[in-house]
């Protein structure tokens, strides 16, 4: 082994923010003196940052863990920990499969990963942390975040939230993840000012539903009041968030898009289905109409808004006819680009109870569908802007075209175009020329 001191790796599924959760963890441990691992065998942690919100990571993380056995028994010393969703869901059974692991933290209790790998090395035995906030505004768990960063770039992630009180009928979050609870402000303004100072420009503000950020907190602001707070911080260019719940998009935050100048004019808004009963069924709480009247006010008051969204297809007793409602409400809407899926029981949800599961080819041919149907109207926008000018931050050169560089606009679009590397960090005018499903090539303007 060649390495010049204690090194570690974060191994990452799922969404957003198990990606700023492994960030944290990052720089818990580099705190402590381990420095990042150039690969698996040349780490002394290992750790396994986990999602169960579909059956696909949890899968993958089975198979790793089954890799990282023999890895263990080379080397006894090396401790591997199980972090996010599935240790949460799963706990202590982790190890029944898999008893090479030695640390269970769950997803409230990533700030101690430092004192329990302490106290693995001093004793030698596996340890397991899983508390996680039950009672309404139960604020004990808000985790302290480490704001001294290792090495970052022109974007960040911020998570202002953690929790969800939603249940929507097919999701695990709530059971995994604990009561809803908000950041209070000003730890929130704090680290995005360090951010500033470090050179971060955009920032992703996330939660599980930033529309319903401070209810949580003692003191009077909602999500349109914390945009605000962050909007004066000198030094950031762009401020963009996810996940929008449709239930709890007010119009306070429709006029916030369309008039605060760092605000991004891109929303990601999840439909999930164009039909009312499957809606029912999925406990999302509004209806296609509901949807329907948001975007109308979200067009009339913010025209260049970029519309993204997600679809679960094929949930339990979805029907031909409330797919095709679907499908309908795809077109009608045209949105920019979607995350789209196909149902999945996941174990303890309350859709993965109902009877009338559909078949796997029913719900892929459906899926296929609608894949193509949106990728269509994603290229036809895009389209629809050539000859368009857009501002692009530069984040370096394009890892599929080194002739060119790549950056995104405000609205998330990718755009590669002719430059140089020198761009990096920069805002540039381009001019898009050709569309693709995720964006443009441009040319400087
Ligand atoms: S809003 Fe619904 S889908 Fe989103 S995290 Fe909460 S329960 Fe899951």
């Amino acid at each position: 082994m060649n390495k010049s001191g204690p090194a570690f790796t974060v191994l990452t599924w799922g969404c957003q923010m198990n990606e700023d959760d492994s960030e944290q963890i990052s720089n818990l441990l580099m705190r402590m003196g381990y420095q990042p691992a150039g690969n698996e065998e040349d780490a002394d942690i290992i750790m396994l940052n986990t999602c169960s919100v579909r059956s696909k990571p949890e899968q993958k993380v089975r198979s790793k863990l089954g890799e990282l056995r023999a890895l263990k028994e080379l080397n006894p010393d090396i401790i591997i920990g199980v972090c996010g969703c599935m240790a949460q869901k799963e706990g202590k059974a982790l190890r029944r499969r898999a008893p090479h692991i030695d640390l269970i933290v769950g997803t409230a209790n990533i700030e101690h990963i430092p004192e329990m790998i302490t106290g693995v090395l001093r004793d030698r035995h596996p340890l397991a942390l899983l508390d996680l906030p039950r009672a309404v505004n139960d604020q004990a768990i808000v985790p302290n975040r480490l704001l001294e960063r290792g090495q970052i770039g022109l974007k960040s992630f911020v998570s202002i939230m953690y929790g969800c009180d939603n249940f929507c009928s097919y999701c695990v979050v709530p059971y995994v993840r604990g009561k809803e609870r908000s950041r209070p402000p000003a730890e929130i303004t704090k680290e995005v000012r360090i951010l500033a100072e470090r050179g971060v420009r955009d920032i992703t503000l996330l939660g599980q539903n930033v529309n319903s950020y401070g209810k949580t907190l003692d003191e009077n602001r909602d999500f349109t009041d914390l945009l605000a707070l962050i909007n004066e911080i000198d030094g950031i260019d762009r401020i963009r968030f996810t996940t929008s719940h449709p239930k709890d998009l007010s119009d306070k935050l429709i006029h916030a898009i369309a008039e605060m100048p760092k605000v991004c004019e891109h929303l990601h808004l999840p439909i999930q289905a164009g039909d009312d009963e499957i809606l029912r069924a999925m406990r999302r709480g509004y209806t296609v109409d509901d949807y329907r009247g948001l975007v109308s006010s979200l067009r009339e008051t913010a025209p260049n808004v970029a519309l993204t969204t997600d679809f679960l297809i094929g949930f339990p007793g979805e029907t031909d006819e409330q797919f095709e409602n679907t499908l309908r409400f795809a077109e009608e809407i045209r949105f920019d680009s979607a995350f789209m899926f196909a149902f999945n029981p996941i174990r303890d949800t309350a859709a993965a109870a109902l009877p009338d599961q559909l078949q796997p080819k029913v719900k892929n041919q459906r899926l296929r569908r609608l894949i193509e149907a949106q990728n269509r109207i994603s290229v036809e926008i895009n389209e629809s802007h050539i000859g368009e000018l857009f501002e692009v931050l530069v984040e370096g050169i394009s890892p599929k075209d080194p002739s060119k560089v790549t950056g995104l606009t405000r609205q998330n679009k990718t755009v590669n175009f002719p430059g140089p590397a020198s761009l990096a960090g920069t805002l540039v005018e381009i001019r898009a020329v050709k569309a693709h499903l995720w964006g443009f090539t441009g040319e400087i303007v």
